[in-house]
């Protein structure tokens, strides 16, 4: 068991003291760990940053991990929150992430916290930002919302009556992996047509190669050199450039991803819908799209107070800092 807050004596002073306001945070990503010191009474702009690559296999990304707490925080026993891409327990196991192939189903909360001498928590990566997103972000003031980050596929948390919502096992929040179309392309969970092969970077990168090699697009093709090399940032590209063809393929696009959001508000009767990742970075040609789309895919929506389509604000960080407010709140 990881030492608690309360367990060192005064007059123990061996023990690292364990401060009340400071946490850590790593977010690990499929190609860099990204981690972070934060004072919990002022989250948002973090104590200290530092990024490292994320090595191949289990016992490397343990003994990554070891180091980056170490050199985040040597002189205090500040409890570690670590943001998994995948499924992870309510135990701090991590179960499964198609995005982490090399690592295995592992027990890390027990093995990083023996390792490192501090309460250690682990967390779905999308779950974490949540937390911060909702702390300090676009989601401040509401108690019901869903934050999607918009990436190579689709994270997401779920915000429900006031806090952050796991499920039984820990693994609720994946509607980038609900079946939209049983005959759609293959996805790396295993199964066919689920929504964050449509309404995802990739997702997008692919509406605009159909779109190339129907003879279409003209514009992005120019950009990429090649129809099979158009990637969503040459659409998006081209749409900022007024290519109506490009405005088509995000109208398309827009489409995809308000389905989803229809299905999520029928669902949870959100407030609002952050979006964040990646491919948010084209909101200036995305977001007015998204929000027009989305009430015609919501069951009613005459009848219901509209929910707001917003971009996620809690920054670059989001995950990281999420992570260690997850960890302050375990403590
Ligand atoms: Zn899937």
């Amino acid at each position: 068991m990881p030492p608690s807050a309360t367990d060192g004596r005064e007059s123990d002073s061996s023990r690292l003291p364990v401060p009340a306001d400071r946490a850590i945070g790593i977010d690990v990503g499929g190609t860099k760990l990204l981690g972070v010191v934060v004072d919990t009474a002022e989250p948002s702009t973090p104590i200290a940053v530092v990024r490292r690559s994320t090595p191949v296999g289990t016992e490397a990304l343990v003994e990554s991990l070891v180091a980056l707490v170490a050199e985040l925080d040597a002189d205090t026993s500040a409890p570690v929150g670590i943001g998994l891409p995948g499924l992870v327990d309510h135990d701090d196991r991590f179960r499964y992430g198609p995005n982490l192939p090399a690592v295995d189903d592992v027990d890390l909360g027990d093995l990083l916290g023996s390792r490192v001498g501090r309460p250690v928590v682990v967390d779905n990566d999308a779950t974490c930002a949540t937390a911060a997103e909702f702390r300090f972000g676009a989601g401040v003031g509401h108690s019901d919302g869903v934050l999607l980050t918009i990436g190579t596929g689709i994270g997401a948390g779920l915000f429900v009556d006031g806090t952050v919502r796991r499920g039984a096992n820990g693994f609720a929040g994946e509607p980038g992996h609900m079946l939209v179309d049983r005959n759609g392309p293959a996805c790396p969970c295993g199964r066919r047509g689920c929504w964050e092969r449509f309404a995802s970077g990739s997702g997008l990168g692919r509406l605009g190669r159909d779109a190339a090699l129907a003879g279409r697009l003209s514009a992005a093709v120019d950009l990429a050199g090649d129809a099979e090399a158009v990637r969503g940032e040459h659409v998006v590209a081209a749409a900022r450039d007024g290519d109506r063809d490009a405005g088509a393929v995000l109208d398309e696009f827009a489409w995809w991803l308000a389905a989803g959001i229809g299905n999520l508000v029928d669902v949870l009767d959100p407030s609002i819908v952050v979006l964040g990742g990646g491919v948010m970075d084209a909101s200036d040609v995305l977001l007015d799209r998204i929000a027009e789309a989305v009430p015609a895919q919501v069951m009613g929506s005459d009848h219901r107070p509209a929910v707001t389509i917003a971009v996620a604000l809690a920054g670059e960080h989001a995950g990281a800092v999420g992570a260690a407010l997850v960890a302050s709140e375990s403590v």
